[in-house]
């Protein structure tokens, strides 16, 4: 049967093996789909005994998604792009990286949720793995400005100069991060600590959505400060589903749906 896992640390929590079960039940795929626990630093040995075990495909998850850009032998232009690989996919004797975070994004944005972002200002907050795999998708759909804005300010600055040639976008620190977004991507890591992010005053334009890349419990701080600075708010799980629909096309040549999967992770 063939293989496939999702590598982090840690990993335990991962709800990937089980949207992927559900993905090869309702596509009638047949595969294996285990967590794959893996100590720091140690990232190219586990993959590398993975591959030469066989193993088809596997998705990266916090620490390793830059160990795994410089584990693949070739990388779509999405994860060069991006600086970071999310999911490894076995070809004819190499492993291919690419990264669907974004994509992923971009599918719950526009299509789960039916957001027009041509013309509209966008604020990215973070600028670590998640927000470098977001922000060419976030420019390709045309927004008026996409800002970034992170702790460190030079992280925002450094992700805005890389980018610049792709669309509008400027980096700047929290202090300076400004008003009137139509849309509010929460892309640190504070909500997966029990933190909420601050949110200024005026930062949202009226009907703005804010959008934590965290879901389940760990978003809620976040989107109840959202929801009473009067914004519409939802947290990353369409973005989870999505982005692991992607790999699961690259692996499988099939497209599985995702709004089925999407309820019934809520529902659980
Ligand atoms: P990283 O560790 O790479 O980046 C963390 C970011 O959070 C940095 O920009 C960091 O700023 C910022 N940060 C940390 N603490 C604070 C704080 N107290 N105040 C303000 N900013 C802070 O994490 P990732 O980018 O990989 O992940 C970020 C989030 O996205 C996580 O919640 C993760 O679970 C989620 N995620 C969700 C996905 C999905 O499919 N739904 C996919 C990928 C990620 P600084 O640079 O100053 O340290």
């Amino acid at each position: 049967m063939d293989r496939y896992v999702v590598i982090g640390n840690p990993v335990a929590h991962s709800l990937s093996p089980e949207i992927h079960a559900r993905f090869a039940l309702a596509t009638g795929e047949t595969l294996a789909y285990d967590r794959l626990l893996v100590e720091p630093g140690d990232f190219a040995r586990a993959a590398r005994g993975f591959f030469a075990a066989g193993g088809r495909g596997a998705n990266v998850t916090l620490p390793f998604k830059v160990d795994a850009f410089e584990f693949a032998q070739e990388r779509t232009a999405r994860a060069e792009q991006a600086g970071a690989v999310n999911t490894l996919a076995a070809r004819a004797g190499i492993v291919l990286g690419d990264n669907t975070d974004g994509a992923g994004l971009v599918r719950d944005l526009t299509v789960n949720l039916g957001l027009g972002l041509g013309g509209k200002r966008i604020l990215l907050v973070g600028a670590g793995g998640a927000a470098r795999g977001v922000v060419a998708p976030l420019l390709d759909l045309s927004p008026a400005m996409l800002v970034v804005a992170n702790r460190t300010r030079e992280r925002a600055r450094e992700l805005a100069l890389r980018f610049r040639d792709a669309g509008p976008v400027e980096g700047v620190g929290l202090d300076a991060m400004g008003g009137g977004f139509d849309l509010v991507v929460n892309a640190t890591s504070t909500s997966t600590r029990g933190e909420a992010l601050a949110l200024p005053r005026g930062l949202f334009a009226p009907g703005a959505t804010a959008y934590d890349m965290a879901y389940g419990p760990a978003a809620r701080p976040f989107l109840e400060r959202a929801r009473a600075a009067g914004a519409n708010a939802c947290d990353g799980l369409g973005m989870l589903v999505e982005q692991a629909a992607e790999a699961f096309f690259l692996w499988r040549e099939r497209r599985p749906d995702t709004a089925g999967v999407i309820a019934a992770l809520r529902a659980a």
